[in-house]
């Protein structure tokens, strides 16, 4: 047996899975070659919430891998499906957004209209986003408009995500200094809650055991694919470290060194 015979649905996180930065990982595009000859349906799914899915497809083709920009699945879409189902969503009419051009498009989608200056301090709900250019001035607004009674959504919790020189923040890290400044907890919309499994859903992918998820996160990614129904692939490439798995409740069906070992035997 192997995993391609194994499983219907392929579903990968990105950072740290397919690619490290600008650099492919492993053999990653003879991997989802190999896939789509078998004719395997493939995802991919990210907590980043700085990019669009056409942004990852064009990202995904200078490393030298097809994808269509339907295949993507973002924290900002599953953002704006928390909006959509809150219990509070008919009482929010305005949001304030730090966060990136694309995030802001996916929220506005949701019929809230973004504030901004002085009307920030009075919206109805605050949605942050890691994004290049934050900055303390957002924090600031942020955390006043929260003080003011807004809600607080999260785009996604990951703490850090690996560069170069070692751990860099991420929303999660971001949203902790507005916690700590207004004394509010974020609700997040990303992995590992349900919002981007229940995307996934009906676009098609089946949550059962036959879907396998691919990630390098213990805490999001693979904690996420239990919690849909997915068998879940741990790769070794990205933030998850052999002493998590010893000290982790979460175990996942597969821990791979790196994707190249879902072209091998079980
Ligand atoms: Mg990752």
């Amino acid at each position: 047996m192997d995993f391609q015979n194994s499983f219907d649905h392929f579903v990968f996180d990105l950072d740290g899975v397919i690619y490290s930065g600008e650099t492919a990982i492993g053999n990653s595009p003879g991997v989802l070659e190999a896939l789509r000859t078998n004719k395997k349906e493939i995802r991919f799914i990210t907590n980043n919430p700085s990019r669009s899915p056409s942004d990852y497809a064009e990202k995904l083709r200078g490393l030298g891998i097809h994808s269509h920009a339907s295949e993507f699945v973002t924290s900002p879409m599953a953002t704006a499906s928390l909006i959509e189902e809150s219990l509070f969503s008919e009482k929010w009419k305005t949001v304030f957004i730090a966060g990136s051009n694309y995030l802001k498009n996916e929220v506005r989608k949701t019929g809230l209209v973004e504030v901004s200056g002085d009307d920030s301090l009075g919206a109805d709900l605050v949605v942050i986003g890691s994004h290049p250019e934050f900055n303390l001035e957002e924090i600031k607004t942020a955390s006043i408009a929260i003080g003011n009674g807004a809600d607080f959504i999260g785009t996604n919790g990951d703490f850090f995500y690996p560069c170069e020189d070692g751990q860099a923040p991420a929303t999660g890290a971001l949203l902790a200094s507005v916690e700590v400044a207004s004394g509010k907890k974020a609700v997040t919309a990303g992995k590992p809650e349900k919002y981007m499994f229940d995307i996934l859903e009906k676009s098609g992918v089946a949550p059962t055991k036959k879907t396998l998820l691919v990630g390098d996160s213990l805490r999001t990614d693979i904690v996420g694919g239990e919690k849909a129904g997915y068998s879940t692939a741990l790769v070794m490439t990205g933030v998850a470290k052999k002493t998590d798995l010893e000290d982790n409740a979460v175990k996942p069906d597969f821990v791979l060194e790196n994707i190249s070992f879902l072209l091998k035997p079980l």
